[in-house]
């Protein structure tokens, strides 16, 4: 089992000086497969001071060299990409197909757009005697979650490197390896020392240093609203900047008239992507009470097509939930769920058939939930849809935003038009319209207690960006 018992700050592996090893384990073999070292108080104040000098130089590069670093990166993350998407696999459970395509190819693109978006990025400008120009931030805490892990982190590093600011990053602590190729990356690209650091240990043993030093400008945070919550109340103590990308509880709305199929195919796609572990995943399907009966089979049919097993299998297409804590989490909302009067149509809390080892869930749908019930209220991340019928498109629209989150959510409908029409009333930061494809340069971020501030493209580069004013003479 291999050991990792350094940091990364100032361009340098150093000895870490934590106590506490944590065990990363493989969520399908149930064993563990490394180890990484937390980070002491002293190292986090090594990485913090680390990025707070070399602000200084790279506050000032030239874009110029900041494009060609985030070119350097990206060339040497597709260059990995085999180990990186082995290493994400070994730790978070999703398929090597799917790994590959969203878990490794995703933050590759990152890095390569926020390049692009960096050729013609709008630095000054002139509003009447005013000089108005964009600074960066400053030293950004950068702390995030398990279930999109590199992606997580490069929508947070690339832009914040691109603004000019300096990093530290405090990968999740169940899935912290693929940080460390990404540090090598910083490496093997020529970063210069400093700029990226990264730090390890869970949230309650890191926060307290990393996130009340005084060097630290911005916490931008991806993770839990509970979390979200706790960081805010720190940031706050020193009016630090914070952005926050935090929990959902999405739905799809299928309008009468639109096409039943295509929309109940991509809705259970969309709930059981990364086995339900998705932040924007649709996990309320809302539909019209004279389409219900024929949609709850429809979703039934499609859900029992899902083969459940090794990652590492080409057939496999649901992977195990990344830790029995969340196994556990996801079958105790399906109980709740029934308790509470839900009809279990397929699923439930028994371990899929076949299958001995892994923290598995089957894919589960319940039908005849109420907007009331928990689980159309929690955010359950597992492989779990919950059906709702509704009487008329108001009644659809009031279910739809009845929640705390608003991240995300769909519409289908006859046409486009009217699709977009009822899109208009979802409280959420995005709304796709008839299955359309996500758009990694569009702004990605939430409403209500989904959070605030946007990720990916120039909306992501703008959240490290301060605004500054000269008043010039005429
Ligand atoms: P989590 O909140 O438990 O942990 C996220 C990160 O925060 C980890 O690195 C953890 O160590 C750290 N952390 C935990 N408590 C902390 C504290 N009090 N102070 C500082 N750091 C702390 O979340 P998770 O279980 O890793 O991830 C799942 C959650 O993330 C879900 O709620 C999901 O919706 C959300 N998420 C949101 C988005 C988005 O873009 N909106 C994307 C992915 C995941």
């Amino acid at each position: 089992m291999k050991q990792h018992t350094k940091f990364y700050a100032n361009g340098q592996w150093l000895p870490s000086t934590g106590k506490d090893h944590i065990d990363v384990t493989n969520p399908y073999t149930e064993e563990a497969i490394a180890s990484v070292q937390s980070s002491s108080p002293k190292d986090i104040t090594t990485a913090v001071h680390a990025a707070h000098v070399a602000f200084k130089s790279w506050s000032q590069s030239s874009v110029h060299t900041r494009i060609d670093l985030l070119k350097k990166i990206a060339l040497v993350l597709k260059d990995q990409q085999e180990e990186l998407g082995q290493t994400i696999l070994s730790e978070l459970g999703m398929p090597l197909k799917m790994t590959l395509r969203v878990q490794v190819a995703a933050p590759i693109a990152t890095f390569e757009l926020t390049a692009k978006e960096l050729e013609n990025f709008i630095w000054e400008e002139q509003v009447g005697n005013s000089k108005v120009v964009r600074e960066p931030s400053g030293v950004v805490a950068a702390i995030t979650p398990w279930n999109y892990p590199l992606h997580q982190i490069a929508a947070k590093v690339a832009p914040a490197i691109a603004s000019g600011c300096t990093v530290i990053l405090k990968p999740s602590e169940v899935t912290p390896l693929n940080a460390i190729l990404l540090a090598k990356a910083f490496e093997l690209a020529g970063a210069p020392a400093g700029i990226f650091n990264v730090v390890f240990g869970d949230g309650a043993s890191v926060a307290d240093t990393l996130l009340t030093a005084p060097e630290v400008d911005l916490i931008s945070f991806t993770g839990s609203t509970r979390a979200g919550k706790s960081i805010m109340a720190v940031a706050a103590q020193q009016i630090k900047r914070v952005r926050l990308e935090l929990g959902g509880k999405s739905a799809a709305i299928i309008l009468p008239g639109a096409d039943l199929q295509k929309a109940t195919k991509a809705t259970v796609n969309s709930c059981f992507m990364n086995s339900g572990q998705t932040c924007s995943a649709l996990t309320r399907l809302l539909v019209h009470e004279k389409d219900y009966e024929a949609v709850a089979e429809m979703a039934v049919t499609h859900a029992k097509s899902f083969t459940l097993g090794d990652p590492m299998n080409e057939t496999t297409r649901l992977g195990p939930l990344v830790s029995k804590v969340q196994q556990e989490r996801v079958k105790g909302f399906i109980g709740q769920g029934i308790a509470e009067g839900a009809k279990l149509l397929l699923g439930g809390q028994t371990m899929p058939e076949g299958l001995t080892k892994g923290f598995f869930v089957s894919p589960t749908i319940l039908g005849d939930v109420l907007p009331r019930n928990t689980i159309a209220k929690e955010e359950v991340f597992g492989p779990v849809l919950s059906l709702i019928k509704y009487s008329d498109v108001n009644h659809a629209i009031e279910i739809a935003n009845d929640t705390n989150y608003g991240l995300a959510g769909a519409v289908w409908g006859a046409s486009s038009d009217d699709a977009f029409l009822v899109a208009q009333k979802i409280r959420t930061g995005q709304v796709d319209i008839n299955g359309a494809n996500f758009n990694m340069l569009a702004p990605f971020g939430g409403f209500k207690q989904s959070g605030f501030g946007r990720e990916l493209g120039k909306f992501g580069i703008e959240e490290f960006l301060e605004l500054k004013s000269y008043q010039m003479p005429a």
